[in-house]
């Protein structure tokens, strides 16, 4: 019997259990994906990320060419590619991961009831994305953990299935075209310091992690300079490292380095239980805090000016134009940039989190959305009235300013700390900056933000 596994964000061979159910049961698969339509139409296909989903895509082929196979690439509605995939194969079965967005959960009824009127079987899997399963902890009387910690005293006592190895050989059967795989060369509008994608990248840095990060993980995770993260956000979006055997393999490890980012993993899991459980908070506040946010009417010179890194707030136009130059964002500065936009600048969550979306290589709809809201006020397990100051925030995660010379060269000249307050400076050395004063007053800024909500 032949069996089609339908990839999505879970590009890899390592630790992929809809691939190795499908090879248990039957002779001969086919590894498909399908450039699905309605995420282009949705505006989710950003360059950054169809530059990365490209070299993972290409990174899986090759593999599977390796162990004897090849993938199968299609484009159109994904409903109506696997159906017909599957008839061309004579397939009778589908295997595909579960995902978390109220699109995917369409997506994955229609293709049930589309398959299962032709014979096909549909099989979803879980903890391919995420170390335990949206739903495979609850509170008493509730669908989802609304607050983290209780929700990570839970997901810590879970016990994860052991993470499989990845198949020696994959037997695709002909007569399944494909369409030529995409490549990053033919993309424009990239940034220029774009990370690489694939299975193979994702697993050199994972060794490397290993060896060179994870000890330090905790102590250093929020020097902006030292940018001591894994980097492995973009990977874990599309899927080219598992979750679950990076809990395991960081918890071998050891050490209060291995606990601090052991627990960044369940905060994925935990955004993506909320968005599984309430699809809406994509969009709309999860909790409402009736704001009337500033919008790109009321308020479009000071959003510009936050895009463009062009605030005269230099740790913050650090932070906007790495994004833009690396589709990456320290995740201390996706911080105080979006406490700045939201509370500081008062304007709405969503205008930020779309143009995170536009630039971010590893941009998720859980993550993404959810970290927004938390730093809005209006998400889950959230202080709604706590304000980043970013003056503070400079000088204690950029100490001695390394952070702001690297990324906004017109204040390279300035040493130390100094760096973080040029309006500071007198006469000429000021008048020498071309850089801009203060787009606002700090204090400015919180009273609006205080008078909105209605609090002193
Ligand atoms: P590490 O510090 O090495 O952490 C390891 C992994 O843990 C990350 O790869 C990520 O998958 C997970 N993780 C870490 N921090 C968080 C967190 N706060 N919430 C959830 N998961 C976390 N992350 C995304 O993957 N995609 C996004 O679109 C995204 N948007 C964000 C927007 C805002 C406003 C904020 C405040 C945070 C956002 N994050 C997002 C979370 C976090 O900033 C990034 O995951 C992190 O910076 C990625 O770098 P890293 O892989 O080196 O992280």
């Amino acid at each position: 019997s032949i069996s089609v596994v339908l990839f999505t964000c879970d590009l890899r061979l390592h630790d992929h259990p809809p691939l190795a159910a499908a090879l248990d049961g039957t002779e001969q698969v086919v590894p498909l994906f399908v450039r699905d339509r309605a995420v282009d139409a949705a505006g989710f296909a950003a360059p950054n990320r169809l530059a990365f989903l490209a070299d993972c895509l290409r990174d899986l082929d090759a593999g599977l060419r390796e162990r004897g196979g090849r993938l199968v690439l299609r484009s159109g509605d994904l409903v109506d590619q696997v159906r017909k995939v599957a008839a061309e194969a004579d397939a009778d079965e589908v295997h595909m991961t579960s995902d978390v967005s109220a699109h995917a959960h369409r997506r994955e009824e229609r293709l049930r009831g589309v398959l299962e009127a032709e014979g096909v079987r549909l099989h979803v899997h879980d903890t391919v994305t995420t170390a335990v399963a949206p739903g495979g902890v609850v509170p008493a009387g509730s669908d989802h953990f609304a607050v983290f910690t209780p929700y990570f005293r839970r997901w810590s006592q879970e016990r994860l299935r052991d993470p499989l190895a990845a198949p020696r050989t994959v037997t695709v059967p002909d007569g399944v075209d494909s369409e030529p795989l995409p490549s990053r060369d033919d993309l424009s509008g990239l940034s220029e310091g774009l990370a690489a994608g694939g299975e193979t990248e994702g697993r050199k840095r994972l060794t490397a992690w290993l060896r060179t990060g994870l000890a330090g993980y905790e102590d250093r995770h929020d020097d902006l300079a030292g940018d001591a993260t894994s980097r492995f956000s973009p990977h874990l979006h599309f899927g080219t490292l598992s979750p679950v055997e990076l809990v395991h393999r960081a918890r071998r490890a050891g050490g209060p380095g291995a606990e601090a980012f052991v627990r960044q993993l369940a905060w994925r899991d935990f955004h993506r239980q909320v968005l599984a459980a309430r699809p809406a908070a994509a969009a709309a506040d999860y909790r409402t805090q009736h704001d009337r946010w500033r919008s790109e009417r009321t308020a479009g010179q000071d959003i510009e000016a936050w895009k463009e890194g062009r605030t005269g707030y230099p740790i913050v136009d650090a932070a906007m134009r790495q994004l833009r130059h690396e589709g990456w964002m320290h995740n201390r500065g996706r911080l105080l940039t979006a406490s700045f936009l939201t509370k500081t600048l008062y304007v709405d969550w969503r205008i930020g989190a779309r143009y995170f979306l536009d630039l971010l290589v590893d941009g998720d709809l859980a993550n993404n959305q959810l970290n927004w809201q938390w730093m809005a006020g209006t998400g889950t397990d959230t202080r709604p009235n706590r304000v980043l100051n970013p003056v503070t925030q400079a000088k204690r995660y950029d100490p001695d300013g390394s952070y702001v010379r690297r990324w906004v060269p017109e204040l390279a000249a300035l040493e130390g700390p100094a760096v973080h307050e040029p309006w500071k400076l007198r006469g000429l050395d000021r008048a020498a900056l071309d850089y801009p004063d203060p787009i606002v007053e700090l204090s400015e800024g919180l009273a609006r933000f205080k008078q909105a909500r209605g609090r002193d």
